[in-house]
């Protein structure tokens, strides 16, 4: 093989600056919209189980806990969820929502499950978001 022809490319690599980082010691930070891990709000949720509807991976499950109390359980199987932000889109109380943690990996997958147990909350419905003009 010819090294001649890349020598010059060679050469501009050895000083430009790296494109990767040397991760996990150093870490980018990631962008604003980055879908992470699904988080429930628990002050805002009402319980209506859309978010478990409309989930493709089946990830959420909102059981009764005590109904008289109006308590509910709601548990999300991260080791299932496919962070489609899905959840977040479809409640209409603002009661999901997306953090930027991507770092998930464990060696018992019963470990990324989250449960939430709260009082559900009174209905108030997100604020409409502009449309922009197509
Ligand atoms: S991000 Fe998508 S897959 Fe994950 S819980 Fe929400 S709707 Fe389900
Ligand atoms: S998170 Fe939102 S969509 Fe899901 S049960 Fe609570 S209020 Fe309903």
């Amino acid at each position: 093989m010819k090294i001649l022809p890349f020598l010059p490319e060679l050469i501009r690599h050895i000083f430009k600056k790296p494109a990767t980082v040397k991760y996990p010691f150093e870490k980018l930070a990631v962008p604003k919209r980055f879908r992470g891990t699904p988080i429930l709000i628990p002050a805002r949720c009402t319980a209506c189980k859309i978010c478990q509807l409309d989930c493709p991976a089946e990830a959420i499950e909102i059981v009764p806990v005590a109904e008289a109390e109006k308590k509910f359980k709601m548990t999300i199987h991260n080791d299932r969820c496919v962070h489609c932000e899905q959840c977040v889109e479809s409640c209409p109380f603002n009661a999901m929502t997306m953090n930027q943690e991507f770092e998930l990996a464990v060696f018992d997958r019963r470990k990324l499950k989250m449960e939430y147990v709260y009082t559900k909350a009174a209905p108030v419905p997100k604020p409409k978001t502009e449309t922009t003009p197509s």
